[in-house]
C-alpha cells in the first residue's frame, strides 16, 4: 500500500457517481459533446495537474509505461537507436525503450543510488537519442548535474518520476526540470487512478505529438468531429478514461496532505535512527516526496535482521530488498544485453547494502516511533 490507496474514500466515490448522474455515463475522454454536457474530466485531471506541478501541458495516459513510451516517440527514437537509463529503476524505461526498437544504454548508481553523470560521457554515442533519469523512492536525482551535461550535449533529458510525484528540487517540482517528465497513478504510487500516468512538458511541439500519439494519431481539431477527424501519421491507444480521471481529480486534492503526512512520520524516523545508521542522503536543494525512507547496513547479518524484522512487523521494505527484482537491472537478462549487465555489477554491491521503509500514513507516528527504537536495538 502507498499514500493515494490508503486514502481512497466517499470522495473518489462521489467523483466517479458524478459522470453517471450529471453527463450521463460518457467513459471516453473524447467526443458524446451533446450528452457529456461540457464535462470533460480527463482534461479537467490535466488542467489540474498542469497548474499543481507549474507545468504548462500535460497529457494523461494509460499508465506510466505509456507514458515513457509516447515520450520517447516524441523525441523520435526508433530502431537502432541508444537510450541511456540507469541501473537502479523500474523495468518499465527498459520496456519502453525496446518497444521504440530501441537499445538501452544502462549506467551504475553512485552511493546516493543515483545515476552518476561522470558514466554518461562514456556511454554516449552518435546513436544516443536521450537519458532518461529515474527519480527513485521519492528522492530526487542530482539534477543540476545531469541537467548541465544533457544541455551541453544536447541530448533530450527525460524525469522519470513516477516515484517521487510531490518532491522538489530547487523549488521546482521533480517531473518539470528537464524537457519531459513522467509521472504514474498505479495504484501503488502516491496518488493513483488505479492504473494511468501523464506526461510533462513545456514544449508545445511535444506536447502535440503526446496528444496526436496517445490517440491513433488523431489531429482532434476543434469543432471537427472524431469521425472525420483526419490523421497524417500512426499512433496508438493510450488513452485514460473518464473514470480513472474522476479519481485523479479526488486524488490530487489529498497530495499535499499526503507529502505533510508522509513528512512527519519520515523526520521521526530520521530523528530516531539518522545518527546511528547512515541515512541515504537527501540531495542538496532538493525535498523529497516523504514515500521512503533509506539506510545503509554494511554488516550483512544485522542488515538480515533487519530486514526480518521489518517485514514480521508487516512494514516490509519497499524494493529495497522486498522487490529488488523489478528494480534493479542485473536481474533483467530478457531485457539487456550481457555487456550492459557488466555495468551492474558495481551498482549491485551499493544497492545490496540499503534498506528501505515504506512510509504509510496508516502506520501512526507512535507506532513509526516504536519501530524505529527497535530497528536500533537490533543492530
Ligand atoms: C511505476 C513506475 C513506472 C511505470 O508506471 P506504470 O503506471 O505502473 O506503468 C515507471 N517507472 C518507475 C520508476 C516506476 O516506479
Amino acid at each position: 500500500m502507498s499514500p493515494g490507496n490508503e486514502l481512497i474514500n466517499h470522495k473518489e466515490l462521489t467523483e466517479i457517481k458524478k459522470i453517471f448522474t450529471k453527463s450521463d455515463g460518457v467513459l471516453f475522454a473524447h467526443g458524446f459533446d451533446k450528452r457529456r454536457k461540457n464535462i470533460f474530466r480527463v482534461r479537467k485531471f490535466e488542467n489540474e495537474l498542469s497548474k499543481k506541478f507549474n507545468s504548462k501541458y500535460v497529457q494523461c495516459v494509460s499508465s506510466g509505461t505509456a507514458a515513457i513510451k509516447v515520450a520517447l516517440k516524441a523525441l523520435g527514437v526508433k530502431h537502432g537507436d541508444e537510450v541511456i537509463t540507469q541501473s537502479f529503476n523500474f523495468i518499465a524505461t527498459i520496456e519502453a525503450i525496446l518497444d521504440c526498437g530501441a537499445k538501452p544504454i544502462i549506467t551504475g548508481i553512485n552511493d546516493g543510488l543515483n545515476m552518476p553523470v561522470e558514466e554518461l560521457p562514456k556511454l554516449i554515442t552518435n546513436k544516443t537519442k536521450a537519458v532518461i533519469v529515474v527519480h527513485m523512492l521519492g528522492y530526487s536525482a542530482e539534477m543540476d548535474k545531469i541537467l548541465k551535461y544533457c544541455k551541453k550535449k544536447k541530448i533530450p533529458l527525460i524525469e522519470d518520476n513516477c516515484e517521487a510525484v510531490g518532491g522538489s528540487y530547487k523549488g521546482k517540482k521533480l517531473g518539470t526540470l528537464s524537457d519531459i517528465g513522467i509521472f504514474s497513478f498505479d495504484f501503488g504510487k502516491t496518488i493513483t487512478t488505479g492504473e494511468g500516468g501523464c506526461i510533462l512538458t513545456n514544449n508545445k511541439k511535444n506536447y502535440l505529438f503526446f496528444k496526436r500519439y496517445h490517440d491513433h494519431g488523431h489531429k482532434l481539431i476543434k469543432n471537427i468531429p472524431r469521425g472525420i477527424d483526419d490523421a497524417d501519421m500512426p499512433g496508438f491507444n493510450y488513452r485514460m478514461t473518464e473514470l480513472q480521471a474522476a479519481v485523479g481529480l479526488s486524488q490530487i486534492k489529498k497530495l499535499d496532505f499526503i507529502i505533510r503526512e508522509s513528512k512527519k512520520r519520515f523526520l521521526l524516523i530520521q530523528k530516531i535512527i539518522g545518527e546511528k545508521l547512515n541515512l541515504r542522503k537527501i540531495y542538496e536543494k532538493s525535498e523529497p516526496n516523504y514515500d521512503t525512507i533509506i539506510f545503509k547496513i554494511k554488516n550483512k547479518s544485522k542488515r538480515k535482521k533487519i530486514v526480518n524484522y521489518l517485514v514480521r512487523s508487516g512494514v516490509g521494505t519497499k524494493n529495497l530488498p522486498d522487490a529488488i527484482k523489478w528494480h534493479f537491472a542485473y536481474f533483467w537478462k530478457h531485457a539487456i544485453t550481457k555487456n550492459q549487465l557488466k555495468h551492474t555489477l558495481k551498482s549491485k554491491k551499493i544497492l545490496e547494502q540499503y534498506i528501505a521503509i515504506p512510509i504509510y500514513l496508516s502506520i501512526s507516528l507512535k507506532n513509526y516511533e516504536r519501530l524505529s527504537k527497535n530497528l536500533l536495538k537490533i543492530i
